[in-house]
């Protein structure tokens, strides 16, 4: 189906205001006035971006804010997921899209995951035939970015 971009990212925050407010967190949306239409299965998108955004709040203090914003590129357009919260330890980073894969047994404790939402997160990705790359990350916060490809009318292949 083909399907608004700002659409999307409306519904899922809409799906995680209420973990969001919990925590007094502000989600942004910052959509780019060119984002294309795009032909995706809006539902597995929709769990993609809920997935990375409840991430973006459980492992960011109160009161902080997660944004999300999108860039156009010829072929691709990219959906970025910022927080401003605790960061991904380096030596951590390249098994975060492991199954049951967490960070530090205590935190995750604390935070109560099963370390799949990543996992998942990467298989409906690379269904939807795109890609997710962990952008930037450090103890004041962490970037998700996502690429999907668009052919000459806009729309996401596959
Ligand atoms: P769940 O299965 O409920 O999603 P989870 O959130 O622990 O559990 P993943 O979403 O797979 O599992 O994330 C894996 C680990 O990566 C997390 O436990 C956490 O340590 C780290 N992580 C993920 N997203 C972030 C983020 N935005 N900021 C900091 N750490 C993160
Ligand atoms: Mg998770």
């Amino acid at each position: 189906e083909w399907l608004d971009v700002e659409d999307i990212l409306n519904s899922a925050v809409k799906k995680v205001s209420l973990k969001a407010s919990e925590k007094k967190i502000d989600v942004l949306l910052r959509p780019s006035a060119d984002d294309p239409l795009l032909y995706t299965d809006g539902v597995r998108l929709e769990q993609i971006l809920m997935n990375l955004i409840e991430n973006a709040i459980r492992y960011s203090e109160p009161e902080s804010t997660v944004e999300m914003y999108t860039k156009v590129e010829k072929h691709y357009i990219h959906l970025f997921i910022q927080d401003f919260g605790m960061g991904i330890p380096d030596e951590d980073a390249p098994y975060i899209f492991d199954r049951f894969y967490r960070v530090e047994k205590s935190r995750s404790r604390a935070s109560g995951g099963t370390g799949l939402g990543l996992a998942i997160v990467k298989n409906l990705v690379e269904l939807l035939g795109g890609d997710i790359e962990l952008k930037s990350t450090s103890d004041k916060g962490t970037i998700f970015k996502l690429s999907f490809p668009i052919d000459k009318k806009g729309s996401v292949d596959g």
